[in-house]
């Protein structure tokens, strides 16, 4: 192939990968004037945080919530001119424990909280003020969960509470997990809480969290970038150590610079021209995935939004009632309760056929609720993702890759690299601001690429 046209001053990147990071990238970049290609294998944007169609309406595909601490993406939804259709809304969580539900929500649910006595309930209460006040986030890194835990705790509450919690979300792995997952999260809820009777306060987007990717989009279609769905991308195409252009079925396309926002495995397969080391650093790194039942209801299962689960015998993780927050009328007026179960990689229940999955829930779903009748049920859509939330391991903060990666002219964003923040909509287009700032930094050291000159090396 021939072509000695040199690039003009205009940079072309390709992004990969359309969900909420991906997005986020291109807007700010082609902002800054770059003409930018996203490539998104689905046939939708949004990844984790996409959606499916149910009786017209847009239903999130998995739970996602908007904290009302959640500045950045508040920030990006009055951008992208979809604001009037954020609505904030005091959200309720509850406890099972035992064959009961109990409140979880003031000072006063905390101060009776049933199933401790009073001095777990005050080491309890201890324990979350405790998080906002530890700073040293690289301190706690080297501090098994477990041990940070009982320090404040004492064991009573750790195995009363927070065992059961970790073992719920972290499956075979919850040994290995640093005292960072539970301080992370600790402090992130505490930002949604205000005034002081502490209440939680959420957000929700009328048609869904896919209205801020929508909106994002629109706008990245005003600025230029190009949206290629469907278009799974093969390889980062690597001449002489430098990410040259992305190849998919229909052939190679040339970029001055590509930017991966896939998960580190699925990057890793696609470079094999990039160095090995580097390579395996990618696919070394584990990921929980979710086997996430939805259940569409006739009714309201429960008060509260979320309801955390200490008894051990029950299969998910917790049950979350997203209509709880979102209204139901922007939904015909249909109940939503998600029922996740995070999965270590070798859990073999990431294999179970919907069918059994549908009857090992409902079976433990009726001895929580016993008035739950199964005549309630629309629809049980079983939904599934293999690579959700990184496991870092105590003492890995050394195989967390770089935004600017070995290979010249390709960087990486994902939730991998986010550490010791949690990966949400928050955390993720606040690193895809950091990400955009090292590509901004770069590009005017980038020598004009020749394609003719490369063209003819093929
Ligand atoms: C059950 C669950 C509940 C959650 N709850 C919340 C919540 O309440 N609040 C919140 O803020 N966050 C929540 N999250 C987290 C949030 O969804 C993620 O942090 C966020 O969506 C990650 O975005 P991302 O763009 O980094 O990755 P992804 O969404 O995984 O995007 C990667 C994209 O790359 C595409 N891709 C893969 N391979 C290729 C290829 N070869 N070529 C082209 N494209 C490719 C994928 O199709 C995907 O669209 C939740 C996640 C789950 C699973």
């Amino acid at each position: 192939m021939q072509n000695d046209h040199l690039t003009d001053n205009t940079r072309r990147l390709a992004v990969i990968g359309g969900g909420i990071m991906g997005v986020t990238l291109a807007y700010r970049l082609s902002q800054k004037g770059f003409s930018v290609t996203i490539y998104e294998r689905g046939d939708n944007l949004g990844g984790l945080a996409g959606f499916i169609t149910y009786d017209g309406v847009r239903i999130d595909r998995f739970y996602h919530t908007i904290l009302s601490s959640d500045m950045s993406m508040q920030t990006l939804i009055q951008e992208s001119g979809v604001a009037d259709r954020l609505h904030f809304v005091e959200t309720k969580q509850g406890f099972y424990d035992n064959g009961r539900l109990y409140p979880f929500n003031t000072p006063i649910d905390l101060l009776t909280f049933p199933p401790l006595n009073l001095f777990q309930r005050l080491r309890l209460g201890l324990q979350v003020i405790y998080a906002q006040f530890e700073s040293d986030w690289r301190k706690i890194d080297q501090i098994p969960v477990q041990d940070w835990l009982l320090k404040v705790s004492g064991r009573g509450v750790y195995n009363k509470v927070w065992k059961p919690l970790l073992n719920a979300k972290f499956d075979s792995t919850a040994k290995d997990v640093p005292a960072t997952y539970i301080w992370s999260r600790l402090k992130r809820m505490m930002g949604t809480r205000q005034g002081v009777t502490s209440k939680e306060m959420m957000c929700y987007l009328e048609d869904g969290y896919y209205t801020l990717i929508e909106g994002l989009a629109a706008l990245c279609e005003r600025q230029g970038v190009a949206i290629r769905l469907n278009t799974a991308i093969d390889e980062i195409v690597i001449e002489n150590g430098r990410a040259v252009g992305v190849r998919t079925p229909d052939g190679l396309t040339y970029y001055d610079a590509v930017i991966s926002t896939l998960q580190s495995p699925i990057l890793s397969a696609m470079i094999p021209a990039a160095p090995q080391p580097f390579r395996d650093l990618l696919s070394r790194q584990e990921y929980l995935g979710v086997l996430c039942p939805l259940l569409i209801l006739k009714r309201s299962l429960m008060p509260y939004y979320v309801l955390n689960i200490t008894d051990e015998s029950i299969p998910f993780t917790a049950v979350v009632e997203t209509t709880r927050l979102r209204d139901p009328k922007y939904v015909n007026g249909h109940h939503l309760v998600y029922l996740p179960k995070y999965l270590a990689p070798d859990n073999e229940m990431a294999r179970w056929p919907d069918d059994r999955v549908q009857t090992e829930w409902l079976k433990h779903l009726k001895r929580m609720f016993p008035e739950f009748d199964e005549s309630w049920i629309t629809e049980f859509l079983v939904q599934r993702a293999r690579y959700v939330e990184p496991i870092r391991p105590i003492g890995t903060l050394d195989q967390i890759p770089p935004i600017r990666t070995p290979v010249e002219r390709l960087y990486m964003g994902n939730t991998v690299m986010i550490y010791p923040d949690l990966g949400n909509g928050e955390s993720v287009t606040r690193f895809a601001q950091k990400v955009a700032d090292v590509v901004l930094a770069e590009a005017p050291g980038w020598e004009p690429v020749r394609l003719g000159v490369i063209a003819e090396e093929h």
